[in-house]
Protein backbone atom coordinates (compact mmCIF):
# COMPACT_ATOMS: atom_id res chain seq x y z
CA UNK A 1 0.00 0.00 0.00
CA UNK A 2 1.16 3.82 -0.61
CA UNK A 3 -1.17 5.21 1.61
CA UNK A 4 -4.47 5.82 2.55
CA UNK A 5 -7.28 8.53 0.83
CA UNK A 6 -9.41 9.69 3.50
CA UNK A 7 -13.32 9.97 2.52
CA UNK A 8 -16.40 11.71 3.77
CA UNK A 9 -20.16 10.52 2.54
CA UNK A 10 -21.93 14.09 2.96
CA UNK A 11 -24.86 12.42 1.26
CA UNK A 12 -27.60 10.11 2.67
CA UNK A 13 -26.84 6.40 2.41
CA UNK A 14 -28.57 4.01 -0.02
CA UNK A 15 -28.13 1.13 -1.89
CA UNK A 16 -26.23 3.43 -4.77
CA UNK A 17 -24.05 5.14 -2.37
CA UNK A 18 -22.57 1.79 -0.88
CA UNK A 19 -22.11 0.63 -4.49
CA UNK A 20 -20.41 3.37 -5.47
CA UNK A 21 -17.79 3.61 -2.97
CA UNK A 22 -17.37 0.18 -3.53
CA UNK A 23 -16.46 0.83 -6.63
CA UNK A 24 -13.97 3.28 -5.43
CA UNK A 25 -12.69 1.50 -2.92
CA UNK A 26 -11.79 -0.86 -5.24
CA UNK A 27 -10.07 1.23 -8.15
CA UNK A 28 -8.00 3.08 -5.32
CA UNK A 29 -6.29 -0.66 -4.05
CA UNK A 30 -6.09 -2.05 -7.61
CA UNK A 31 -4.62 0.47 -9.54
CA UNK A 32 -2.76 2.64 -6.95
CA UNK A 33 -2.41 1.19 -4.29
CA UNK A 34 -4.46 3.57 -1.90
CA UNK A 35 -6.75 2.29 0.53
CA UNK A 36 -9.73 4.68 0.94
CA UNK A 37 -10.84 5.14 4.58
CA UNK A 38 -14.40 6.54 5.40
CA UNK A 39 -15.64 8.24 7.96
CA UNK A 40 -13.65 11.15 7.89
CA UNK A 41 -15.52 15.14 8.84
CA UNK A 42 -16.09 17.04 6.24
CA UNK A 43 -14.17 19.43 6.78
CA UNK A 44 -10.93 16.59 7.29
CA UNK A 45 -11.32 14.40 4.47
CA UNK A 46 -8.95 14.53 1.55
CA UNK A 47 -12.40 12.85 -0.60
CA UNK A 48 -15.70 14.24 -0.47
CA UNK A 49 -18.70 12.66 -1.91
CA UNK A 50 -22.11 14.39 -2.10
CA UNK A 51 -24.97 14.77 -3.91
CA UNK A 52 -27.01 18.00 -4.57
CA UNK A 53 -29.88 16.31 -7.21
CA UNK A 54 -30.82 18.76 -9.65
CA UNK A 55 -32.83 16.69 -12.38
CA UNK A 56 -32.06 19.87 -15.07
CA UNK A 57 -28.31 18.34 -14.74
CA UNK A 58 -29.19 14.64 -14.66
CA UNK A 59 -26.81 12.25 -14.63
CA UNK A 60 -23.88 15.23 -14.15
CA UNK A 61 -21.03 16.00 -11.59
CA UNK A 62 -18.94 18.41 -10.34
CA UNK A 63 -15.66 18.05 -9.22
CA UNK A 64 -13.80 20.67 -7.06
CA UNK A 65 -11.94 21.88 -4.09
CA UNK A 66 -13.28 23.36 -1.30
CA UNK A 67 -9.93 23.44 0.75
CA UNK A 68 -6.40 23.13 0.30
CA UNK A 69 -5.72 19.46 -0.09
CA UNK A 70 -9.21 18.39 -0.58
CA UNK A 71 -11.43 16.74 -3.81
CA UNK A 72 -15.36 17.27 -3.60
CA UNK A 73 -17.12 15.35 -6.16
CA UNK A 74 -20.90 16.36 -6.29
CA UNK A 75 -23.29 14.32 -8.24
CA UNK A 76 -26.40 16.10 -9.70
CA UNK A 77 -27.79 12.05 -8.77
CA UNK A 78 -27.02 9.00 -8.03
CA UNK A 79 -25.36 8.08 -11.42
CA UNK A 80 -23.94 11.35 -11.76
CA UNK A 81 -22.00 10.84 -8.27
CA UNK A 82 -20.95 7.59 -10.32
CA UNK A 83 -19.64 9.33 -13.07
CA UNK A 84 -17.81 12.09 -11.32
CA UNK A 85 -16.15 8.74 -9.11
CA UNK A 86 -15.25 8.06 -12.65
CA UNK A 87 -13.66 11.73 -13.96
CA UNK A 88 -12.01 11.01 -10.72
CA UNK A 89 -10.23 7.94 -11.02
CA UNK A 90 -9.35 8.45 -14.38
CA UNK A 91 -7.44 11.64 -13.89
CA UNK A 92 -5.81 10.57 -10.38
CA UNK A 93 -2.20 9.68 -11.44
CA UNK A 94 1.09 8.04 -9.57
CA UNK A 95 3.84 10.31 -9.25
CA UNK A 96 6.90 10.30 -7.22
CA UNK A 97 5.69 10.92 -4.11
CA UNK A 98 2.93 7.96 -4.70
CA UNK A 99 -0.68 8.68 -5.15
CA UNK A 100 -1.54 12.24 -6.87
CA UNK A 101 -5.23 12.78 -6.34
CA UNK A 102 -7.11 14.11 -9.58
CA UNK A 103 -6.44 17.11 -10.37
CA UNK A 104 -9.23 17.86 -12.79
CA UNK A 105 -11.40 20.63 -12.20
CA UNK A 106 -15.19 21.47 -13.43
CA UNK A 107 -18.72 19.93 -14.14
CA UNK A 108 -19.89 17.51 -16.43
CA UNK A 109 -23.19 16.87 -17.75
CA UNK A 110 -24.09 14.13 -20.60
CA UNK A 111 -25.70 15.30 -23.80
CA UNK A 112 -27.26 11.74 -24.63
CA UNK A 113 -29.63 10.15 -22.67
CA UNK A 114 -29.19 6.70 -23.90
CA UNK A 115 -25.28 5.46 -23.42
CA UNK A 116 -25.77 2.39 -24.07
CA UNK A 117 -23.70 -1.22 -24.80
CA UNK A 118 -24.43 -4.85 -26.38
CA UNK A 119 -23.01 -7.92 -24.88
CA UNK A 120 -23.09 -10.31 -27.57
CA UNK A 121 -23.55 -13.43 -24.91
CA UNK A 122 -22.73 -16.67 -27.19
CA UNK A 123 -19.91 -18.38 -28.66
CA UNK A 124 -18.37 -19.17 -25.58
CA UNK A 125 -17.19 -15.49 -25.85
CA UNK A 126 -15.66 -13.34 -22.60
CA UNK A 127 -19.11 -12.36 -21.70
CA UNK A 128 -20.40 -16.07 -22.21
CA UNK A 129 -17.67 -18.03 -20.23
CA UNK A 130 -15.14 -15.41 -17.95
CA UNK A 131 -16.38 -15.95 -14.17
CA UNK A 132 -19.19 -13.63 -13.49
CA UNK A 133 -16.99 -11.48 -11.19
CA UNK A 134 -14.91 -10.65 -13.87
CA UNK A 135 -17.75 -9.40 -16.16
CA UNK A 136 -19.50 -7.65 -13.34
CA UNK A 137 -15.77 -5.71 -12.87
CA UNK A 138 -15.64 -5.14 -16.55
CA UNK A 139 -19.61 -3.37 -16.23
CA UNK A 140 -18.38 -1.16 -13.68
CA UNK A 141 -15.75 0.10 -15.55
CA UNK A 142 -17.70 1.06 -18.39
CA UNK A 143 -20.47 2.32 -16.22
CA UNK A 144 -17.22 4.54 -14.62
CA UNK A 145 -17.27 6.17 -18.34
CA UNK A 146 -21.33 7.12 -18.11
CA UNK A 147 -22.70 3.94 -19.31
CA UNK A 148 -25.91 3.46 -18.16
CA UNK A 149 -27.64 1.00 -20.90
CA UNK A 150 -26.60 -2.53 -20.91
CA UNK A 151 -28.78 -4.80 -23.53
CA UNK A 152 -28.53 -8.99 -24.02
CA UNK A 153 -29.49 -11.53 -26.36
CA UNK A 154 -31.28 -14.67 -25.29
CA UNK A 155 -30.84 -16.27 -28.58
CA UNK A 156 -33.41 -18.69 -29.04
CA UNK A 157 -31.80 -21.23 -31.72
CA UNK A 158 -29.36 -22.50 -29.13
CA UNK A 159 -32.07 -24.11 -27.57
CA UNK A 160 -35.25 -26.45 -27.78
CA UNK A 161 -37.36 -24.78 -25.41
CA UNK A 162 -36.79 -22.08 -23.05
CA UNK A 163 -37.06 -25.14 -20.04
CA UNK A 164 -34.15 -26.48 -21.41
CA UNK A 165 -31.21 -26.52 -18.39
CA UNK A 166 -29.06 -24.86 -21.04
CA UNK A 167 -31.53 -22.29 -21.82
CA UNK A 168 -31.98 -21.81 -17.81
CA UNK A 169 -27.95 -21.11 -17.36
CA UNK A 170 -27.98 -18.54 -20.03
CA UNK A 171 -31.13 -16.60 -18.62
CA UNK A 172 -29.35 -16.98 -15.30
CA UNK A 173 -26.03 -15.67 -16.46
CA UNK A 174 -27.80 -12.94 -18.25
CA UNK A 175 -30.35 -11.48 -15.31
CA UNK A 176 -26.51 -11.87 -13.44
CA UNK A 177 -24.86 -9.37 -15.76
CA UNK A 178 -28.13 -7.35 -15.95
CA UNK A 179 -28.76 -7.15 -12.39
CA UNK A 180 -25.19 -6.13 -11.47
CA UNK A 181 -25.62 -3.37 -14.44
CA UNK A 182 -28.46 -2.02 -12.73
CA UNK A 183 -26.53 -1.70 -9.27
CA UNK A 184 -24.29 1.07 -10.98
CA UNK A 185 -27.41 2.65 -12.87
CA UNK A 186 -27.24 0.66 -15.99
CA UNK A 187 -30.52 0.09 -17.25
CA UNK A 188 -31.94 -3.17 -18.68
CA UNK A 189 -32.02 -3.89 -22.66
CA UNK A 190 -33.91 -7.24 -24.07
CA UNK A 191 -32.48 -7.74 -27.78
CA UNK A 192 -34.60 -9.57 -29.95
CA UNK A 193 -35.30 -11.19 -33.26
CA UNK A 194 -38.77 -10.32 -34.73
CA UNK A 195 -39.47 -13.92 -35.80
CA UNK A 196 -36.58 -15.85 -33.83
CA UNK A 197 -37.36 -19.92 -33.01
CA UNK A 198 -36.13 -22.38 -31.32
CA UNK A 199 -33.95 -25.14 -32.97
CA UNK A 200 -36.93 -27.67 -33.02
CA UNK A 201 -39.57 -24.90 -34.35
CA UNK A 202 -42.56 -26.92 -36.21
CA UNK A 203 -41.46 -26.85 -39.73
CA UNK A 204 -44.87 -25.96 -41.45
CA UNK A 205 -44.55 -22.75 -39.40
CA UNK A 206 -41.47 -21.74 -40.62
CA UNK A 207 -40.16 -18.34 -43.02
CA UNK A 208 -39.22 -18.20 -46.01
CA UNK A 209 -35.40 -17.76 -45.27
CA UNK A 210 -34.32 -14.09 -46.67
CA UNK A 211 -31.79 -15.16 -48.85
CA UNK A 212 -30.02 -12.13 -48.99
CA UNK A 213 -29.43 -11.92 -44.79
CA UNK A 214 -28.36 -14.45 -42.17
CA UNK A 215 -30.79 -16.53 -41.25
CA UNK A 216 -30.67 -20.02 -38.74
CA UNK A 217 -34.03 -21.75 -40.84
CA UNK A 218 -35.42 -22.40 -38.02
CA UNK A 219 -37.19 -18.89 -37.87
CA UNK A 220 -41.32 -18.55 -38.19
CA UNK A 221 -43.76 -16.99 -40.31
CA UNK A 222 -45.83 -14.70 -38.65
CA UNK A 223 -48.46 -14.63 -41.71
CA UNK A 224 -49.40 -18.40 -40.75
CA UNK A 225 -51.47 -17.32 -38.01
CA UNK A 226 -50.21 -20.46 -35.90
CA UNK A 227 -46.80 -19.31 -36.73
CA UNK A 228 -47.53 -15.72 -34.82
CA UNK A 229 -49.53 -17.23 -32.19
CA UNK A 230 -46.20 -19.20 -31.46
CA UNK A 231 -43.52 -16.17 -32.14
CA UNK A 232 -45.83 -14.47 -29.43
CA UNK A 233 -46.14 -17.26 -26.61
CA UNK A 234 -42.28 -18.22 -26.87
CA UNK A 235 -41.57 -13.69 -26.57
CA UNK A 236 -44.36 -13.76 -23.71
CA UNK A 237 -42.50 -16.76 -22.31
CA UNK A 238 -38.75 -14.57 -22.81
CA UNK A 239 -39.87 -11.61 -21.16
CA UNK A 240 -40.96 -13.21 -18.36
CA UNK A 241 -38.31 -14.67 -17.40
CA UNK A 242 -36.66 -11.13 -16.90
CA UNK A 243 -39.99 -10.34 -14.66
CA UNK A 244 -37.77 -9.48 -11.56
CA UNK A 245 -35.96 -7.03 -13.69
CA UNK A 246 -36.51 -2.99 -13.90
CA UNK A 247 -36.41 -3.59 -17.89
CA UNK A 248 -36.40 -0.49 -19.51
CA UNK A 249 -35.23 -1.56 -23.31
CA UNK A 250 -36.83 -4.24 -25.69
CA UNK A 251 -35.39 -3.96 -29.25
CA UNK A 252 -37.26 -5.45 -32.22
CA UNK A 253 -34.78 -6.41 -34.59
CA UNK A 254 -35.53 -6.99 -38.43
CA UNK A 255 -32.82 -9.62 -39.61
CA UNK A 256 -29.58 -11.11 -38.83
CA UNK A 257 -30.75 -13.67 -38.21
CA UNK A 258 -34.38 -13.94 -39.75
CA UNK A 259 -37.22 -12.53 -41.59
CA UNK A 260 -39.43 -14.11 -43.63
CA UNK A 261 -39.43 -13.79 -47.67
CA UNK A 262 -42.59 -15.19 -48.68
CA UNK A 263 -45.60 -13.54 -50.05
CA UNK A 264 -47.08 -12.58 -47.13
CA UNK A 265 -44.45 -11.20 -45.24
CA UNK A 266 -42.54 -9.42 -47.94
CA UNK A 267 -40.73 -7.33 -48.20
CA UNK A 268 -40.13 -8.18 -44.70
CA UNK A 269 -39.20 -4.68 -43.66
CA UNK A 270 -42.05 -2.77 -44.67
CA UNK A 271 -44.75 -5.58 -44.13
CA UNK A 272 -44.35 -8.55 -41.85
CA UNK A 273 -41.84 -7.42 -39.71
CA UNK A 274 -44.16 -4.35 -38.72
CA UNK A 275 -47.37 -6.09 -38.09
CA UNK A 276 -45.36 -8.52 -36.56
CA UNK A 277 -43.29 -5.98 -34.69
CA UNK A 278 -46.63 -3.57 -33.33
CA UNK A 279 -47.94 -7.03 -31.76
CA UNK A 280 -45.05 -7.48 -29.95
CA UNK A 281 -44.49 -3.77 -28.94
CA UNK A 282 -48.09 -4.29 -27.52
CA UNK A 283 -46.86 -7.60 -25.60
CA UNK A 284 -43.85 -5.69 -24.24
CA UNK A 285 -45.79 -2.73 -22.44
CA UNK A 286 -48.45 -5.15 -21.31
CA UNK A 287 -45.28 -6.67 -19.46
CA UNK A 288 -43.10 -4.18 -18.84
CA UNK A 289 -45.01 -0.70 -18.77
CA UNK A 290 -41.99 1.77 -18.10
CA UNK A 291 -39.70 0.09 -21.26
CA UNK A 292 -39.16 1.88 -24.24
CA UNK A 293 -39.87 -0.20 -27.38
CA UNK A 294 -36.86 0.21 -30.05
CA UNK A 295 -37.16 -0.61 -33.51
CA UNK A 296 -34.02 -1.68 -35.21
CA UNK A 297 -33.52 -1.56 -39.09
CA UNK A 298 -30.46 -3.78 -39.19
CA UNK A 299 -29.99 -4.47 -42.81
CA UNK A 300 -32.94 -2.87 -44.28
CA UNK A 301 -32.33 -2.53 -48.02
CA UNK A 302 -29.49 -4.50 -47.62
CA UNK A 303 -28.45 -6.36 -50.65
CA UNK A 304 -24.36 -8.71 -51.06
CA UNK A 305 -23.70 -5.70 -53.57
CA UNK A 306 -24.33 -3.14 -51.15
CA UNK A 307 -27.07 -0.70 -50.35
CA UNK A 308 -30.46 -1.46 -52.05
CA UNK A 309 -33.23 0.58 -52.86
CA UNK A 310 -34.28 2.23 -49.74
CA UNK A 311 -37.85 0.27 -50.02
CA UNK A 312 -37.57 -0.79 -46.86
CA UNK A 313 -36.92 2.28 -45.02
CA UNK A 314 -39.78 4.14 -47.52
CA UNK A 315 -42.66 1.61 -46.28
CA UNK A 316 -41.38 1.99 -42.48
CA UNK A 317 -41.98 6.14 -43.22
CA UNK A 318 -44.99 5.05 -44.92
CA UNK A 319 -46.58 3.03 -42.04
CA UNK A 320 -45.71 5.75 -39.42
CA UNK A 321 -46.61 8.44 -41.53
CA UNK A 322 -50.42 6.28 -41.07
CA UNK A 323 -50.57 5.28 -37.92
CA UNK A 324 -48.94 6.84 -34.80
CA UNK A 325 -45.67 5.04 -34.27
CA UNK A 326 -45.83 2.40 -31.82
CA UNK A 327 -41.84 2.48 -30.95
CA UNK A 328 -40.19 5.01 -28.76
CA UNK A 329 -36.89 4.80 -30.50
CA UNK A 330 -35.67 3.73 -34.16
CA UNK A 331 -32.04 2.05 -34.05
CA UNK A 332 -29.94 2.41 -37.29
CA UNK A 333 -26.92 1.50 -38.22
CA UNK A 334 -24.53 -0.44 -40.82
CA UNK A 335 -21.29 -2.95 -41.06
CA UNK A 336 -19.66 -0.41 -42.96
CA UNK A 337 -18.33 2.92 -42.34
CA UNK A 338 -20.89 4.46 -44.07
CA UNK A 339 -24.31 5.28 -41.80
CA UNK A 340 -27.59 4.60 -43.60
CA UNK A 341 -28.55 7.36 -45.84
CA UNK A 342 -31.95 7.01 -45.46
CA UNK A 343 -32.89 8.73 -42.44
CA UNK A 344 -29.70 11.38 -42.56
CA UNK A 345 -31.80 12.42 -46.11
CA UNK A 346 -35.28 12.02 -45.04
CA UNK A 347 -35.16 12.26 -41.47
CA UNK A 348 -36.19 9.51 -39.11
CA UNK A 349 -39.43 7.98 -39.43
CA UNK A 350 -42.20 8.81 -36.95
CA UNK A 351 -39.86 11.58 -36.56
CA UNK A 352 -38.43 8.74 -33.70
CA UNK A 353 -35.51 10.03 -31.51
CA UNK A 354 -32.65 7.62 -33.01
CA UNK A 355 -29.88 5.81 -31.67
CA UNK A 356 -27.09 4.16 -32.92
CA UNK A 357 -25.51 0.54 -32.83
CA UNK A 358 -21.95 1.20 -34.21
CA UNK A 359 -20.00 -2.49 -35.22
CA UNK A 360 -17.18 -1.88 -32.92
CA UNK A 361 -15.99 -5.28 -32.53
CA UNK A 362 -15.97 -7.53 -36.40
CA UNK A 363 -14.65 -4.79 -38.44
CA UNK A 364 -10.73 -6.31 -38.52
CA UNK A 365 -12.11 -9.23 -39.61
CA UNK A 366 -12.03 -12.76 -37.95
CA UNK A 367 -11.83 -13.93 -35.55
CA UNK A 368 -12.93 -11.34 -33.82
CA UNK A 369 -10.70 -10.49 -31.25
CA UNK A 370 -7.69 -13.28 -32.70
CA UNK A 371 -4.92 -10.44 -32.51
CA UNK A 372 -5.58 -8.56 -29.19
CA UNK A 373 -6.69 -5.35 -29.20
CA UNK A 374 -8.58 -3.28 -32.17
CA UNK A 375 -8.39 0.26 -31.84
CA UNK A 376 -10.02 2.49 -34.52
CA UNK A 377 -10.31 6.46 -33.42
CA UNK A 378 -10.91 7.23 -37.41
CA UNK A 379 -13.23 4.61 -38.16
CA UNK A 380 -15.58 6.02 -35.44
CA UNK A 381 -15.15 9.31 -35.50
CA UNK A 382 -16.06 9.40 -38.81
CA UNK A 383 -19.33 7.79 -38.31
CA UNK A 384 -19.82 10.13 -35.51
CA UNK A 385 -19.51 13.17 -37.86
CA UNK A 386 -21.95 11.71 -40.40
CA UNK A 387 -24.44 11.07 -37.44
CA UNK A 388 -23.56 12.42 -34.01
CA UNK A 389 -25.61 15.75 -34.01
CA UNK A 390 -28.98 13.41 -35.03
CA UNK A 391 -28.60 10.85 -31.97
CA UNK A 392 -29.97 10.41 -28.79
CA UNK A 393 -27.69 7.93 -27.98
CA UNK A 394 -26.40 4.16 -29.17
CA UNK A 395 -25.39 0.94 -28.14
CA UNK A 396 -22.35 -0.58 -29.93
CA UNK A 397 -22.13 -3.96 -30.44
CA UNK A 398 -19.50 -5.55 -28.04
CA UNK A 399 -18.16 -9.44 -28.24
CA UNK A 400 -15.91 -8.87 -25.84
CA UNK A 401 -12.96 -6.52 -24.39
CA UNK A 402 -10.55 -6.26 -26.85
CA UNK A 403 -12.08 -3.48 -28.39
CA UNK A 404 -12.59 -1.84 -24.77
CA UNK A 405 -11.11 1.15 -26.25
CA UNK A 406 -13.34 1.66 -28.90
CA UNK A 407 -16.27 1.43 -26.40
CA UNK A 408 -14.61 4.26 -24.68
CA UNK A 409 -14.93 6.39 -27.73
CA UNK A 410 -17.99 5.55 -28.31
CA UNK A 411 -19.08 6.11 -24.87
CA UNK A 412 -17.47 10.16 -24.80
CA UNK A 413 -19.19 10.75 -28.39
CA UNK A 414 -22.58 9.88 -26.50
CA UNK A 415 -21.84 11.83 -23.16
CA UNK A 416 -20.26 14.96 -25.09
CA UNK A 417 -18.84 14.82 -28.81
CA UNK A 418 -15.57 14.27 -27.58
CA UNK A 419 -12.90 13.36 -30.49
CA UNK A 420 -11.58 10.10 -30.64
CA UNK A 421 -8.26 11.22 -30.30
CA UNK A 422 -8.25 12.82 -26.86
CA UNK A 423 -10.64 10.00 -25.73
CA UNK A 424 -7.27 7.81 -26.78
CA UNK A 425 -5.41 10.11 -24.45
CA UNK A 426 -8.25 10.31 -21.90
CA UNK A 427 -8.01 6.45 -21.49
CA UNK A 428 -4.03 6.07 -21.73
CA UNK A 429 -3.77 8.07 -18.93
CA UNK A 430 -6.72 6.77 -16.92
CA UNK A 431 -5.51 3.08 -17.08
CA UNK A 432 -1.24 4.00 -17.43
CA UNK A 433 -0.88 7.52 -16.10
CA UNK A 434 -0.20 10.80 -17.81
CA UNK A 435 3.54 10.67 -18.38
CA UNK A 436 2.90 6.91 -20.55
CA UNK A 437 -0.63 8.58 -21.90
CA UNK A 438 1.07 9.96 -25.29
CA UNK A 439 2.76 7.33 -26.16
CA UNK A 440 0.13 4.95 -25.33
CA UNK A 441 -2.30 6.85 -27.27
CA UNK A 442 -0.07 6.89 -30.50
CA UNK A 443 0.54 3.39 -30.30
CA UNK A 444 -3.11 2.54 -30.86
CA UNK A 445 -3.63 5.03 -33.34
CA UNK A 446 -0.75 3.13 -35.25
CA UNK A 447 -2.86 -0.34 -34.85
CA UNK A 448 -5.68 1.82 -36.60
CA UNK A 449 -3.28 2.03 -39.50
CA UNK A 450 -1.69 -0.90 -39.72
CA UNK A 451 -5.84 -2.13 -39.49
CA UNK A 452 -5.68 -5.37 -38.07
CA UNK A 453 -5.18 -8.82 -38.86
CA UNK A 454 -7.60 -11.68 -40.65
CA UNK A 455 -7.54 -15.39 -41.96
CA UNK A 456 -8.37 -16.01 -45.40
CA UNK A 457 -12.02 -17.78 -45.71
CA UNK A 458 -12.28 -20.30 -46.76
CA UNK A 459 -9.26 -21.97 -46.24
CA UNK A 460 -6.83 -21.53 -48.98
CA UNK A 461 -6.20 -24.96 -50.72
CA UNK A 462 -3.02 -23.58 -51.78
CA UNK A 463 -0.45 -24.18 -48.74
CA UNK A 464 1.88 -21.10 -49.83
CA UNK A 465 -1.12 -18.49 -49.07
CA UNK A 466 -0.49 -16.99 -45.58
CA UNK A 467 -3.20 -17.51 -42.38
CA UNK A 468 -2.13 -14.10 -40.83
CA UNK A 469 -2.88 -11.73 -43.24
CA UNK A 470 -2.58 -8.26 -43.01
CA UNK A 471 -5.11 -5.49 -44.56
CA UNK A 472 -2.17 -2.97 -44.48
CA UNK A 473 1.01 -2.73 -43.94
CA UNK A 474 1.88 0.06 -41.34
CA UNK A 475 4.82 1.25 -39.47
CA UNK A 476 4.85 -1.42 -36.83
CA UNK A 477 7.83 -0.78 -35.62
CA UNK A 478 6.86 2.77 -34.96
CA UNK A 479 3.97 0.90 -32.63
CA UNK A 480 6.55 -0.87 -31.35
CA UNK A 481 8.37 1.73 -30.11
CA UNK A 482 5.76 3.52 -28.88
CA UNK A 483 4.26 0.47 -26.78
CA UNK A 484 8.11 0.49 -25.28
CA UNK A 485 8.28 4.06 -23.97
CA UNK A 486 5.01 3.68 -22.81
CA UNK A 487 5.97 0.71 -20.91
CA UNK A 488 8.57 1.87 -19.10
CA UNK A 489 6.55 4.21 -17.66
CA UNK A 490 4.64 1.27 -16.08
CA UNK A 491 4.76 -0.16 -12.67
CA UNK A 492 3.98 -3.91 -12.56
CA UNK A 493 0.30 -3.93 -12.07
CA UNK A 494 -0.61 -1.69 -14.52
CA UNK A 495 1.95 -3.49 -16.85
CA UNK A 496 0.44 -7.05 -16.18
CA UNK A 497 -3.04 -5.70 -16.36
CA UNK A 498 -5.41 -7.10 -19.25
CA UNK A 499 -5.29 -3.59 -20.92
CA UNK A 500 -2.35 -3.50 -21.53
CA UNK A 501 -1.31 -6.70 -22.32
CA UNK A 502 -3.96 -6.54 -25.11
CA UNK A 503 -2.08 -3.87 -26.48
CA UNK A 504 1.01 -5.31 -26.04
CA UNK A 505 0.17 -8.67 -27.29
CA UNK A 506 -0.91 -6.78 -30.69
CA UNK A 507 2.15 -5.26 -31.48
CA UNK A 508 3.83 -8.63 -30.79
CA UNK A 509 1.98 -10.68 -32.77
CA UNK A 510 1.81 -7.78 -35.63
CA UNK A 511 5.83 -7.76 -35.61
CA UNK A 512 6.09 -11.68 -35.36
CA UNK A 513 3.38 -11.59 -38.46
CA UNK A 514 5.77 -9.04 -40.60
CA UNK A 515 8.99 -11.07 -39.67
CA UNK A 516 7.61 -14.57 -40.81
CA UNK A 517 5.36 -13.32 -43.78
CA UNK A 518 2.05 -14.32 -41.69
CA UNK A 519 3.02 -17.88 -41.25
CA UNK A 520 2.20 -19.30 -37.62
CA UNK A 521 4.60 -20.44 -35.70
CA UNK A 522 5.30 -21.48 -31.90
CA UNK A 523 6.42 -17.40 -31.69
CA UNK A 524 2.12 -16.76 -32.73
CA UNK A 525 1.11 -19.62 -30.30
CA UNK A 526 2.60 -18.12 -27.32
CA UNK A 527 1.23 -14.96 -27.53
CA UNK A 528 -2.38 -16.51 -28.55
CA UNK A 529 -1.93 -18.52 -25.04
CA UNK A 530 -1.95 -15.71 -23.16
CA UNK A 531 -5.32 -13.52 -25.25
CA UNK A 532 -7.13 -16.78 -24.81
CA UNK A 533 -6.49 -16.61 -20.95
CA UNK A 534 -7.51 -13.13 -20.46
CA UNK A 535 -10.72 -13.88 -22.93
CA UNK A 536 -11.41 -16.92 -20.75
CA UNK A 537 -11.87 -18.75 -24.14
CA UNK A 538 -10.14 -21.83 -23.82
CA UNK A 539 -13.81 -22.95 -24.69
CA UNK A 540 -14.31 -20.30 -27.20
CA UNK A 541 -15.96 -21.11 -30.58
CA UNK A 542 -13.35 -21.21 -33.94
CA UNK A 543 -14.61 -17.19 -35.14
CA UNK A 544 -14.32 -15.98 -31.12
CA UNK A 545 -11.11 -16.85 -29.94
CA UNK A 546 -7.27 -16.48 -31.27
CA UNK A 547 -6.35 -18.60 -34.41
CA UNK A 548 -3.77 -20.94 -32.66
CA UNK A 549 -2.21 -23.60 -34.66
CA UNK A 550 -4.43 -26.40 -33.31
CA UNK A 551 -7.33 -24.38 -33.84
CA UNK A 552 -6.78 -23.88 -37.25
CA UNK A 553 -6.50 -27.32 -38.02
CA UNK A 554 -9.32 -28.16 -36.47
CA UNK A 555 -11.19 -25.80 -38.44
CA UNK A 556 -9.70 -27.09 -41.77
CA UNK A 557 -6.91 -25.12 -42.22
CA UNK A 558 -3.32 -26.58 -43.52
CA UNK A 559 -1.30 -25.59 -41.33
CA UNK A 560 2.71 -26.12 -42.16
CA UNK A 561 4.31 -28.58 -38.99
CA UNK A 562 7.20 -26.72 -38.71
ZN1 LIG B 1 -43.88 -15.17 -44.01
Amino acid sequence: MSGTLSCCCAAPSSPRLVTTVQVLRRRLRQRFGVELQEGASESAAQLVLALQPDAGRAEGFCLDQPQAGQVRITGYDDSGLLYGVGQYLHTCDHGPEGFVPSPWRGQSVPRRPVRGMYFATHFHNFYHEAPLERVHEYIEDLALWGCNALSVWFDYHHYTGIGQPEAQAMLTRLRSLLRHAGSVGMHAGLTSLANEAYADSPVALRADPETNRAHYRVELCPSIPAGRDLILQWRQEMLAAFADLDVRYVWIWPYDQGGCACAGCAPWGANGFLRLGRDVAAQVRRFFPQARVVLSTWLFDFTPAGPGDQGEWRGLAEAFGREAPWADYLMADSHWETFPRYPLEHGVPGNLPMLSFPEISMFTGGPWGGWGAIPAPERFQHLWDQVGARLAGGFPYSEGIYEDINKVICLRHQWADEPADRSLRAYATAYWGAAAAEDAARAMAGMEQTAGNHLPTPPPTDVTVPLYRRHRVGDVDAVVRHLDRAEAWLDPPARQGWRWRLLRLRGELDRQIEATGGRPSDGTDGLFAELEEIYAARQAEFWVAPPTRARLRQHGYRVDPT
